[in-house]
């Protein structure tokens, strides 16, 4: 039963020594209410409490993980409907699907692909997660050879999909240790499938006809033992496989339901690329934590990989960088010296026009929280003086003989506080637009020389 703040309350010491993190114990309380923290942070928790609100805290949706430990995915654990509540915490896993019904050469070429692809987008590494393994053959023997080719020429974690509990064991076997995600027990094998989940502690999918006979086989998968499951509701279309996911969360989230309380697994396969497309991002808004595909056409998986990363950001902290001095190109003692923010998009927009110039340059990203240039200034966060004083603890002035410092035409209005306060430079105002920064570099380099 969920406890209110106050219930919280009478359980904690009452001494508001503020070690958790929060001034007061009833402040704790109240975050530990509303899920936005853990009762570990208090170190002076009782035993009573612990038991207590531990079990009142429990996350709603399972963290289930999945693969070996140096490319382990872990998914679930949410704990809201809309992203703008809070945020989205582990992104949607993209898995891909091979088949043993596939030549040793195509899952070479294919694994090879998986493992090698990445898309870099505003200073993260995008890639593929999981591989999933069908067994068409119904077969042992081409089955546990299309495991083993796919677990090492891919390097991802796998999941075994097979109707045959005989293929699945020799899969578990020969993936001892790696934590392969079973595939799929049913009302029909549960009880055999929950044995080989418990043997060789794998996690395990579940699927059944309704939500109503998942949620009965979820539950008698509890009773077995088994923790980590993975919800299978994939349905014959998008709609009713999106109302689906909506249910099932909601259940977890809003009414507690614990058969509900685990990840989601949802197939995209055997459709044309466009539907793919909109299937697949249907499906990462709302509320596929496992997504399988069977395509690696790039014109698929570049909107896919986009999309996910900006879902899954926290909308309360923008991406950020580190605030640096970065050289671009072979800056060197003369090279001009620009400055902006720590947003990412501003930093990656900035930096990619100043290198396409030709021209090295200091870049000068300044910590503003990961503000872009205009609400940084109007926080008060890039102003003459904060931007003086980042420069001076930076060390740039003993790197560069250049005192020409470059900022951003939408802040031209703090030109005279920086160069007051940032005695010995002279501030150049720089275009509004980073694409007109290319042309102006050069022209600055004309200008100097
Ligand atoms: S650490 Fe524990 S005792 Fe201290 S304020 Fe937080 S909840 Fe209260």
């Amino acid at each position: 039963m969920a406890l209110t703040g106050l219930d919280i309350f009478k359980l904690l010491p009452k001494t508001n020594c503020g070690e958790c993190g929060v001034p007061t114990c009833m402040a704790f309380a109240m975050k530990l209410a509303a899920k936005n923290a853990e009762l570990a942070a208090c170190p002076y928790a009782s035993d009573e409490a612990k038991a207590k609100i531990g079990a009142a805290s429990k996350p709603p949706m399972r963290l289930v993980k999945i693969g070996p430990a140096d490319c382990e995915v872990a998914v679930g654990n949410e704990t809201v409907m809309f992203r703008h509540e809070k945020t989205f915490v582990h992104p949607t896993a993209f898995a891909v699907s091979f088949s043993d019904g596939q030549s040793a050469e195509e899952l070479a070429h294919l694994t090879a692909d998986v493992r090698e692809y990445c898309l870099e987008r505003v200073g993260e590494e995008l890639r593929l997660e999981l591989a999933l393994v069908e067994n068409t053959t119904g077969e042992v023997a081409p089955f546990v050879a299309a495991v083993k080719a796919v677990a090492s020429g891919t390097g991802r974690g796998v999941i075994l999909q097979s109707s045959n509990p005989a293929a699945l064991e020799a899969a578990l076997q020969a993936l001892e240790g790696q934590r392969p995600l079973i595939h799929a027990a049913t009302p029909e094998n549960v009880d055999a499938l929950a044995a080989l989940a418990l043997k060789y502690k794998a996690p395990l999918a579940a699927r059944a006809n309704s939500l109503d006979a998942l949620a009965a086989l979820t539950a008698r998968l509890a009773e077995l033992g088994v923790q980590d499951i993975v919800l299978d509701l994939s349905a014959g279309n998008v709609a009713a496989t999106l109302q689906m996911n909506t249910v099932a969360r909601k259940a977890a989230l809003k009414n507690s339901f614990e058969p509900m309380g685990y990840p989601v697994l949802n197939f995209v396969t055997g459709q044309r690329l466009p539907d793919l497309v909109a299937d697949a991002a249907t499906l990462i808004c709302k509320y596929a934590n496992i997504l399988v595909v069977d395509s690696l056409a790039y014109q698929a998986l570049l909107p896919m990989m986009m999309l996910r990363q900006n879902i899954y950001t926290d909308p309360q902290k923008p991406i950020q960088v580190e605030p640096k001095v970065y050289p671009i190109g072979e800056a060197d003692e003369n090279s001009p010296v620009l400055v902006t923010t720590n947003f990412s998009l501003t930093y990656f927009i900035v930096s990619g026009e100043v290198e396409n110039s030709g021209v090295p340059a200091h870049l000068v990203i300044v910590e503003c929280e990961g503000m872009s240039v205009l609400t940084a200034w109007a926080a008060g966060k890039f102003s003459g003086e904060k931007i003086a004083a980042f420069i001076k603890s930076s060390g740039l002035e003993q790197q560069v003989k250049t005192r020409r410092l470059i900022i951003p035409g939408y802040v031209a209005q703090i030109s005279g506080e920086l160069e007051e306060s940032l005695s010995g430079w002279e501030i150049v105002v720089g275009p509004q637009e980073a694409s007109d920064l290319a042309s102006f570099m050069k022209m600055q380099v004309a200008a100097v020389a």
